[in-house]
């Protein structure tokens, strides 16, 4: 982690970086986030997190903190303070410090604003992805608006450690229906057996993902088709290739779901190439 935390507009060092027990983030999961990757000290698709962060605190009518242009410069200082050119920019924003109560502060409540920074090994990140990762898969159990990017992340980081624990770097929730709906922190991808690309349409409850937007824009740009179609778990271990995308993963390949091989078990030429062009635009666009 970095070495320099941002808590309600101050920049304060991250071991002493602390909220109050009545944050309603803290108490009520009452607050949202964003996560943006970092290319050489800049945001990588800065505009669509900022829209999606715009949304969610909308849909939970939080006020925007502070202006998007304000905003940027604070996320900019974070960055420039912890010296990180490649890594992961969190920003929390929490309703605010409130007396415990389940129904919402007045509004001069102000909502709380968390930044932190942290570097990531580039050169480790495209060795796991030469190498691919697994997948598990696990029963949806989370509420009906998985669009809204909150912190309430417990049925995620269960499904992340029942992951962990089978060796997996992912879990994918499963709905009703048998169908993937996306991954604890990713969507779900594959190339099936048709050779056609496919993830979940977003009227799913599913997050939005601002990776899977634009690499729908290069998958365009390369003259290819997607299916905005669900697929079952089965449908992916019989698929031609399997990948996950997110700010986290970027895009990065799937070599076995649910201990079944994909493929021959080595990342899939699609999702390599998607992975470089992914990673060529946003270096280019990032701000
Ligand atoms: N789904 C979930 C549940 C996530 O937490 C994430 C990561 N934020 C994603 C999808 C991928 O979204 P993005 O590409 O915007 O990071």
């Amino acid at each position: 982690m970095g070495r320099i935390a941002y808590v309600n507009g101050r920049f304060v060092p991250h071991g002493q970086a602390v909220v109050h027990i009545e944050d309603r983030g803290y108490q009520l999961a009452d607050a949202v986030y964003e996560v943006w990757s970092l290319f050489d000290g800049k945001l990588a698709d800065a505009e669509g997190h900022f829209a999606r962060l715009e949304r969610s605190l909308e849909e939970l009518r939080i006020a925007m903190p502070m202006s998007r242009r304000a905003l940027t410069l604070v996320l900019r200082e974070a960055v420039r303070r912890n010296r990180v050119r490649d890594g992961l920019l969190y920003l929390q924003v929490s309703r605010g410090v409130a007396p415990r109560d389940h129904a919402f502060p007045g509004d001069e409540v102000r909502p709380a604003v968390v930044i932190t920074v942290k570097a990531i090994d580039r050169a480790a990140a495209e060795a796991k992805a030469a190498k691919g990762v697994g997948v598990v898969t696990t029963p949806e159990n989370r509420w009906g608006r998985c669009d809204i990017k909150t912190v309430g992340l417990l049925p995620n980081a269960l499904a992340k450690q029942k992951a962990k624990e089978a060796g997996a770097a992912e879990a994918w929730f499963v709905d009703e229906l048998g169908f993937v709906t996306e991954g604890a922190s990713s969507n779900a991808w594959i190339v099936d057996t048709d050779g056609r690309l496919r993830t979940r349409d977003t009227n799913a409850n599913i997050l939005r993902g601002i990776t899977r937007h634009t690499l729908l824009e290069v998958i365009a740009g390369e003259g290819l088709a997607v299916d905005e179609r669900p697929f079952t778990p089965a449908e992916a271990s019989a698929a031609k290739e399997v990948f996950i995308t997110g700010a986290g993963a970027l895009v990065l390949p799937v070599v076995a779901v649910d201990g079944r091989r994909v493929g021959d078990g080595t990342p899939g030429p699609l999702a390599t190439k998607l992975r470089r062009l992914y990673i060529e635009r946003v270096r280019a666009g990032a701000v």
